[in-house]
């Protein structure tokens, strides 16, 4: 009799502990196929420090092949699932098509930037949910402190030094935190016009930093920010996004040619065609982490609404934390679907959380303890340092690099605004130019200055860089 084969779609958090933990569970007794659009699992918390420079970006990357040597993996993105004929269709990395054929599925594809209806937003923001956005961010802002540092017009030079991040959830607050610090380092080597300092704005609707987690986190971020000269604007949002700056919703204008948007993540739209009850954007599954109707079918990550049983009613927040676990359980409970073990149901409680300010500074709470400045900096580091699955001792050596090195403030421009539009269902991906057009180059030789043709499932334009 030939094995059952299983298919997993996604490679993060819940996708990556789902093949790990079943290829120790069943060994050779299935064939488990992985499809992801990149050859790596991405360890998306420590993204901000990618964006300050802090971190090279390959750090917080673990080789799929190299560490699931018993998974299948197939580099793609799927794009359509089949549950009448069990099949899943993908798009290759050079647009090749292709379909899997599997006896189980377990569906976690994540999140993607979610965006409000403000106008200008999508045309002059950029999200943070990938690898791209986070390399795009620290070119950005290096460039934009090159360019401060040299411009003969004070309004520019004010324009090109102020940042603004918009939600101030961890995505946000982590992001300005640190990027704070990355250009603080820079105009200590290279001061700006008549000493100005870089102007850093973190804004939120809600009334505090840190809205979703324990007050004490919120008071200690909002100190450390607020110490540091970020303009901490809770209960104040983006009214209209332009080319030169932002107008808020208490009536300010801006200038800037930044605009970061963490306001949050909305789940992959892929897990909308499956055609199945949904509970706001995510698929709904039972305790065991299966679909209604189809004991075949898993889903598991942020994509999936997993009844929360330690809160009646309501489901598991979109959070590493979760997500890790949830792989576990499904692959328990695939497992038991063909004969391995036995299935049980997802329950777990909050551990607390980790928010890293940079430097020394962190607001911490693992297992509900709140932990004061330099003693949460070294346990946040350490939670994320045990918490990766691979790559640990890459991560501690930039860490240690950092704190006796000056940081190295280069902008190698690889990733281009218009290859990271903040609609889009691949933050994962840079947006690639259309092969058949091919880029057009500009007079200077340097990138295109239109977005080359859309092949991505994007269709958003962005300005140019
Ligand atoms: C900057 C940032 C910082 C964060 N910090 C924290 C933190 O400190 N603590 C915490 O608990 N949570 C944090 N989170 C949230 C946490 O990262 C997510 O909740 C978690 O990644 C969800 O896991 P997942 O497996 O569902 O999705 P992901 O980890 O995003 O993985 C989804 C995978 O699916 C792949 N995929 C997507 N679409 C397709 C497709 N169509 N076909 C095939 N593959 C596809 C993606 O490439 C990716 O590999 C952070 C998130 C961000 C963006």
């Amino acid at each position: 009799m030939s094995r059952p084969r299983i298919v997993i779609v996604g490679a993060g958090f819940a996708g990556y502990r789902t093949a790990r933990t079943l290829s120790k569970l069943v060994r050779h007794k299935a064939d488990i196929t992985l499809l992801n659009p990149t050859d790596y699992f991405l360890y998306l918390p420590l993204l901000p420090q990618v964006a300050a420079g802090l971190l090279e970006p390959r750090r917080v990357t673990v080789s799929l092949s190299g560490t699931l040597p018993r998974v299948r993996l197939v580099l793609g993105e799927a794009d359509g699932i089949d549950l009448d004929s069990r099949t899943v269709h993908y798009t290759g990395p050079e647009g090749e098509g292709g379909t899997l054929a599997y006896d189980r599925l377990v569906l976690a594809v994540g999140s993607v930037n979610k965006l409000l209806p403000i106008p200008g937003v999508a045309e002059h923001a950029h999200g943070f949910r990938g690898l791209p956005e986070a390399l795009y961010l620290r070119d950005h802002v290096t460039r934009q402190m090159e360019l401060a540092a040299g411009a003969d017009d004070p309004k520019s030079c004010a324009a090109r030094c102020t940042f603004v991040v918009v939600g101030a959830g961890y995505t946000g607050t982590e992001v300005a935190a640190q990027g704070q610090r990355y250009t603080e380092a820079q105009v200590r080597k290279r001061p700006l016009p008549n000493g100005r300092k870089p102007r850093w704005l973190l804004l939120d609707v809600a009334p505090r930093v840190l809205p979703e987690m324990d007050e004490r986190l919120s008071r200690t971020a909002d100190r450390v920010l607020r110490e540091r000269g970020v303009e901490v604007r809770m209960g104040t949002s983006v009214k209209e996004a332009t080319h030169d700056g932002v107008l808020l919703t208490d009536g300010e204008f801006v200038d800037t040619r930044t605009l970061v948007w963490c306001v949050g993540v909305r789940p992959d739209p892929l897990v909308e065609g499956v055609g199945q009850p949904m509970e706001r954007g995510r698929l709904l599954v039972d305790p065991h982490l299966q679909v209604p109707g189809h004991p075949e079918v898993f889903a598991c990550g942020d994509a999936a609404a997993v009844p929360d049983l330690n809160n009646p009613g309501g489901y598991t927040p979109m959070t590493a934390q979760h997500a890790w676990r949830h792989g576990a359980v499904v692959a328990r409970n695939v497992a038991a679907s063909i004969g391995v073990g036995e299935r049980t149901f997802y329950r777990h409680r909050d551990l607390g959380f980790v928010v890293d300010l940079g430097g020394v500074q962190a607001a911490a709470n693992p297992l509900g303890v709140h932990l004061p400045g330099p003693l949460a900096g070294a346990v946040t580091r350490g939670y994320h340092l045990a918490a990766m699955p691979g790559n640990r001792v890459r991560v501690a050596a930039d860490w240690l690099l950092d704190a006796v090195l000056p940081r190295q403030a280069v902008q190698l421009g690889l990733v281009r605004s218009w290859s990271v539009p903040l609609d889009t269902a691949s933050p994962e991906l840079p947006r690639v130019p259309d092969s058949a057009s091919g880029p057009a180059e500009t007079s200077t030789g340097g990138a295109p200055t239109e977005p080359p043709g859309p092949v991505r499932r994007t269709d958003t334009p962005a300005e140019e860089d």
